[in-house]
């Protein structure tokens, strides 16, 4: 994939001792640690390197890739890639890998650890405590045991936060419109069709979605009071995604025991009427500050530079440079099927009306296996744009894809519906769900 002899890497941001000292050990390879580095000297030594490894600190934009004219791989670790123009690196042939999945743990123990501090009353208690007070009558705390959890959002967080909540005696329920309904009743999850419906039965509301122009502010007043009286709300996702001025007007009207978040929507200066609020318990975004899922980063984003640099195939690519920057310039019809493909996965994920299992692709007759398997992984690819946290792209959507617990059938055997015209009777793609 990527020539071999030996590569000089370059580490602009901060990593764990460890990561680096596994970078070192790294057959052919000499690394430079620079966390501290200024743009101007960044783009005066970046032409040496073939690797720069970075978190969310350095923008690797157009200028710094035009500058980098030995690079061959941009390493991101972690999961968000918006400091990396990707469509340019992309053009200019460079690999992009990412390290996701490592922060899963993490975060839905914060969640818990969130919750128990907050229905347990620890930070006041702890407080009373070291002032020299031993008012155990003020900290009387309501269990988990036999409450219920609502969770929005099924996917790896939202999954794990399920799995800790059922072993604390929890009933747990879930809203996820775009996960398959068997990956709840393997969970042993009740599903909710609909947000109104979780929020109306649970005690504990806490959201595990992606923030995007569909999640962004979608727990308001109005699914805040729906919740029962004295509930618990959770923020450990990202802030937005509950409008914080209506979290504050609920909380001041009494309705609700408390809101313990991680994830604000003003970072690194959230409003302080929130943080202030006496029924607020908060913390600054650690949810995946933990010496483990520092050192997973670490090691997962040294063996994506490893497997790159020897050739391997990368278990984490963002982008597939020569195929991509191909079919980017093409204007062949598998280009044009494949941006149709992509807009039926979008258009199918924001007009569902039931949760399905099974997506038939009905494509073409005439195309080849591989030109079928692309148009199914731009077909995912739509699907998934607005459903996932993490980047998706030709490269990673069949994976992350799976995720969903849908299945795809293929049955491009199968006669065209004959509703286009007939010059087009050949080429047409129909999409339909199934439960
Ligand atoms: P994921 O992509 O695996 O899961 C997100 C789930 O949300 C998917 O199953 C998707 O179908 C669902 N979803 C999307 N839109 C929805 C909607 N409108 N209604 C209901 N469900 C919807 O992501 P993840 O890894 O589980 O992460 C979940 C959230 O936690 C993300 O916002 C992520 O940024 C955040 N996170 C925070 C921390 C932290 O430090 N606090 C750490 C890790 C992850």
């Amino acid at each position: 994939m990527v020539n071999s002899s030996s590569h000089s890497v370059l580490v602009t941001d901060q990593f764990h001792p460890q990561t680096l000292e596994q970078l070192c050990c790294l057959p052919n390879i000499s690394v430079d640690n620079k966390p501290s580095i200024s743009r101007q000297e960044l783009l005066e030594i970046i032409p040496k390197y073939q690797v720069i490894l970075t978190r969310s600190g350095t923008s690797v934009d157009q200028q710094l890739i035009d500058a980098g004219s030995s690079l061959q791989v941009v390493a991101r670790g972690g999961v968000g890639i918006a400091n990396i123009d990707l469509e340019y690196a992309t053009k200019k042939g460079i690999l992009v890998v990412n390290a996701p999945g490592v922060n899963t743990q993490s975060a839905a123990e914060i969640t818990i650890a969130l919750l128990l501090s907050m229905t347990r009353k620890l930070p006041e208690a702890q407080t009373n405590l070291k002032q020299g007070g031993w008012d155990r009558h003020r900290f009387k705390g309501s269990e988990l045991n036999n409450k219920t959890i609502g969770i929005i959002g099924f996917g790896h967080v939202g999954r794990r936060v399920a799995m800790i909540a059922s072993g604390f005696g929890m009933t747990v329920e879930a809203y996820d419109p775009y996960i398959a309904p068997q990956i709840f009743d393997y969970a042993k999850v009740t599903r909710r069709n609909n947000l109104n419906e979780l929020t109306s039965s649970c005690d504990i509301l806490s959201p595990h979605v992606p923030l995007n122009e569909e999640t962004r502010g979608m727990i308001g007043e109005k699914q805040l009071m729906s919740l029962k009286k004295s509930s618990w709300v959770l923020n450990t996702a990202r802030g937005g995604v509950i409008c914080e001025e209506s979290l504050i007007k609920v909380l001041n009207s009494g309705h609700l025991s408390g809101a313990a978040i991680d994830t604000w929507e003003s970072e690194p200066s959230p409003r302080p009427e929130l943080v202030n609020h006496p029924l607020v318990y908060g913390t600054p975004h650690i949810g995946a500050a933990t010496e483990e899922a520092q050192l997973r980063v670490g090691q997962k984003i040294v063996a994506q530079i490893h497997k790159a640099l020897s050739g391997d195939v990368v278990d984490h690519p963002v982008n597939i440079p020569g195929i991509e920057s191909t079919l980017g310039q093409s204007t062949s019809p598998t280009r044009t099927f494949m941006v149709l493909a992509e807009k039926l996965g979008r258009l199918a994920q924001q007009i569902l009306e039931f949760q399905p299992s099974i997506v038939e692709l009905n494509l073409p007759k005439n195309l080849s296996d591989p030109e079928k398997n692309l148009l199914t992984i731009a077909f995912q690819k739509g699907y998934l744009f607005q459903v996932s946290h993490e980047f998706i792209s030709y490269a990673n959507a069949t994976v992350k894809f799976a995720n969903t617990g849908l299945s795809i059938n293929l049955i491009s055997e199968v006669d065209q519906p004959n509703v286009f015209p007939s010059s087009f009777e050949d080429t047409a793609i129909t999409i339909t769900l199934r439960h």
